[in-house]
């Protein structure tokens, strides 16, 4: 089988890895890949957005499967575009999609099949959404509807703050279209867990739960990032929990008519008041795929083929046993300009961790630093504790001047 995977990161690597071990599989493509992922198959140089680009390369190379690992070209319509020429593809459709596409969409959407959320109030007026700050209580969340890369949500503490927030994403628009509408949430305080489901659109079946790390330093310090690091199980979760959460999002789907084979996201954070859901992804997480992947013993590709097929209620999904660890190493400046071109050297790979390449390009047979966050080291252990000590003992074994990682990933406190 030809397999094309969309997207660039670790998440990528690590589901080609994974999608490797079927022997059914003679060749990956990855568009764009990384360094990590030349060494598994070949990378092209086709945006992900460039949608009519990737069908025409897919018809083209005969791919039997794409797997889209990132968003936007879920939201663009990569899935209702493949399907018209014939061609499989595992994610959402478009107006599936627009779960995670559109925050005022995927806040109505739970509104109407009562699934619990943060209140809120949507505004396409900058004056209207100043004059409800005015008399909110603080803090407030301040999101751009759209996608902004993990961006466009701003906690603010006081008026000013959130004032500003409101009139950045409005008026000068550092978000462009993306930010029309805003919508203004209530803060939820509680710890964050990551809940993944499989999906056919006929059954939704939840993945063992994921806790990342978004802040850039140890205890939780510096700004957000996209992740550095993660941990599965959470110890925040406990498995089944939330079946109800995806049993309500399955019924929406069904009546809103969305065809998605593949994944829902559910970003959940555990409030006094129970559980509630933060946003909907339509797509794998990163780093949260990175831990999961790797506690996964059903064979992946098998898994997606059923929910092609929409016999995924025939498919059994087994987890070893087992927690993961992922730590990231970026390279500094991230998440700002982060500092690029250092060489990487991995003097050995011990048993039972993973290198992930998320930000690396191949230069005469050399991983060289391309991006923000740069490697992802998972580990499998019996527990959290042993998973770490894998992780970081799989560090020491890497030459990456000019990088930095958080120590303090799956210490328990
Ligand atoms: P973007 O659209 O910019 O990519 P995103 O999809 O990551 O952003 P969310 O998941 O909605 O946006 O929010 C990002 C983070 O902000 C959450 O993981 C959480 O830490 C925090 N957050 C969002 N909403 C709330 C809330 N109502 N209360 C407390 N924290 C929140």
């Amino acid at each position: 089988m030809k397999i094309l995977i969309i997207g660039s990161g670790g998440r990528e690597h690590a589901i080609g890895k994974k999608i490797s071990e079927n022997k059914k599989v003679d060749k990956i493509y990855f568009a764009k890949g990384n360094g990590g992922t030349a060494s598994l198959g070949e990378n092209i140089d086709i945006n992900p957005e460039d949608i009519e680009k990737l069908r025409d390369f897919a018809l083209k190379e005969k791919i039997d499967l794409t797997i889209v690992g990132t968003e936007v070209p879920l939201t663009l319509g990569i899935v209702d575009i493949f399907n018209k020429s014939g061609l499989k593809i595992f994610g959402a459709d478009k107006a599936g999609a627009k779960l995670e596409g559109s925050k005022s969409f995927a806040k109505a959407f739970m509104k109407k099949y009562g699934i619990p959320t943060a209140s809120y109030e949507v505004f396409e007026d900058e004056k209207q959404a100043i004059s409800y700050i005015s008399s909110a209580k603080f803090p407030v969340v301040i999101k751009a509807d759209g996608l902004a890369a993990g961006k466009g949500v701003i906690i603010a503490e006081n008026f000013d703050v959130a004032k500003q927030a409101i009139k950045d994403i409005m008026v000068d628009k550092v978000f462009g279209e993306q930010g029309n509408k805003v919508v203004i949430e209530e803060f939820l305080q509680g710890k964050e867990v990551s809940l993944l489901c499989f999906t056919d659109s006929k059954i939704i079946v939840p993945m063992v739960s994921a806790s990342d790390y978004k802040k850039a330093y140890d205890n939780d310090k510096g700004l957000n990032t996209g992740g550095m690091g993660c941990i599965s199980p959470s110890p925040y979760y406990l498995d089944g929990s939330c079946d109800f959460i995806a049993k309500k999002t399955l019924e929406g789907i069904k009546k809103e008519g969305f065809d998605i084979r593949g994944i829902v996201y559910i970003g959940l954070i555990m409030t006094d008041d129970g559980a509630k859901v933060l946003e909907y992804n339509m797509r794998f997480g990163d780093p949260e795929t990175e831990v999961l992947l790797i506690r996964l013993k059903t064979d992946l590709l098998d898994i997606i083929q059923s929910s092609l097929q929409q016999k995924l209620d025939e498919q059994e999904i087994k987890w070893y046993d087992k927690s993961a660890v992922t730590v990231i190493m970026a390279a500094q400046g991230y998440p700002g300009e982060p500092k690029k071109g250092s060489i990487i050297k991995i003097n050995e790979y011990i048993d039972d961790t993973f290198v992930y390449h998320c930000g690396t390009k191949l230069e005469n047979e050399k991983y060289v630093a391309n991006g923000g966050r740069v490697l992802a080291i998972s580990a499998l252990g019996e527990d959290i504790k042993q998973a770490r000590q894998l992780c970081y003992k799989q560090i020491e074994n890497i030459d990456f001047p000019n990088s930095f990682y958080r120590k303090d990933i799956g210490e328990l406190k």
